[in-house]
């Protein structure tokens, strides 16, 4: 494996860097607030996963300090220890081969629907179009266990995103950036949720209405050149 990402080192850098970015970016946008939350992706190229380690403040971290593990979490490279929810990760990863990249906040309007165990429902067409339904809530089970890897990759299905019972939001994309949007679509549209319903209440989309979106996403929207 050392030899893998000896021959790969490029992409094993980049990955680092684009995940220091993107945790960054967490802090920046208020998705998370000090060390907490986490980001993965996949480094196809050697066969590994770069992740953030835990309880590290991501804007004093050097991006050799993004841990590099196999696909079943040991750790090939850095010093520090990979995030505590790195069963999260890797389940996923597991059940999901077309997941490239995981983002996971505590955001606050998403962690209020969490807390209170509602489901956002499909209302908005940025979200719908990213993640293809409603945003579904995972039972409770306590941080960082295989427990709530588990719920979370049930209730996830083959959706982008999920809620974390009293916990957060888990993004899921393509690439590092998509599952950074998807995570910062659900936070804003908990936001339009909430607001919508002291409003009145939120109406849903359709299903039809919804899987049109979402195909539209998948196959043909951003694709032009
Ligand atoms: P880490 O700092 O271990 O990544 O954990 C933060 C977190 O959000 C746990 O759920
Ligand atoms: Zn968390």
């Amino acid at each position: 494996m050392k030899q893998v990402i000896q021959d790969s080192l490029d992409s094993v850098e980049y990955a680092q860097k684009e995940v220091l970015a993107i945790g960054c970016m967490l802090l920046d946008k208020g998705l998370v607030s000090g060390t907490w939350g986490n980001v993965s992706t996949r480094i196809p190229d050697a066969d590994c996963i770069a992740v953030t380690p835990s309880g590290k403040p991501y804007h004093e971290l050097k991006f050799e300090n993004i841990v590099i593990v196999d696909k079943t979490g040991n750790v090939i490279r850095g010093d520090f220890k990979p995030t505590s929810e790195l069963s999260l990760h890797l389940t996923i990863y597991k059940a999901r081969p077309d997941i490239k990249a995981i983002v996971h906040t505590h955001s606050v309007f998403a962690s209020a629907c969490a807390v209170a165990h509602r489901s956002i429902p499909p209302i908005i067409e940025d979200l719908v179009q990213l993640a293809g339904g409603s945003i579904d809530v995972a039972p409770y089970a306590l941080p960082g266990t295989a427990e709530l890897a588990l719920n979370a990759v049930n209730t996830l299905g083959n959706k982008q995103a999920v809620l974390l019972a009293n916990h957060g939001v888990v993004g899921c994309g393509r690439s590092l950036p998509e599952a950074f949007i998807a995570c910062e679509l659900v936070e804003k549209a908990a936001q339009i949720y909430i607001h919508a319903n002291i409003l009145g209440g939120a109406k849903t989309l359709s299903p039809a209405d919804v899987k049109v979106m979402h195909d539209l996403y998948l196959n043909s929207y951003q694709k032009h050149p």
